[in-house]
């Protein structure tokens, strides 16, 4: 018998300490935009927000992903995420 055991990232929406596995990765890429990271493997600075528009919600007020990602996120970009995270959910 094993334990698998998961990492623990932060959520920058609610700064809550969650499984890496109910987190979705967002990522700044090399050209500089801002894309959903559904695989945790794209190469960028990046960080991590649950599978929630609400912590999308959050990270837009408290600037969590602007400071994370350091850089300037505009709201279309928050926009496509949204749209992108409500996506995901419907898949499951
Ligand atoms: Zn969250």
């Amino acid at each position: 018998m094993s334990t698998r055991r998961i990492p623990l990232r932060k959520c920058i929406g609610c700064n809550e300490m969650k499984p890496k596995t109910e987190l979705i990765r967002v990522i700044r890429n090399a050209e500089g935009n801002v894309e959903l990271d559904g695989t945790g493997r794209k190469n960028g600075r990046g960080a991590y927000l649950c599978r929630d528009t609400a912590c999308l919600l959050k990270a837009e007020k408290n600037k969590g992903l602007e400071h994370s990602l350091k850089m300037a996120i505009p709201k279309e970009v928050y926009e496509a995420l949204e749209k992108e995270l409500n996506s995901l959910g419907s898949e499951e």
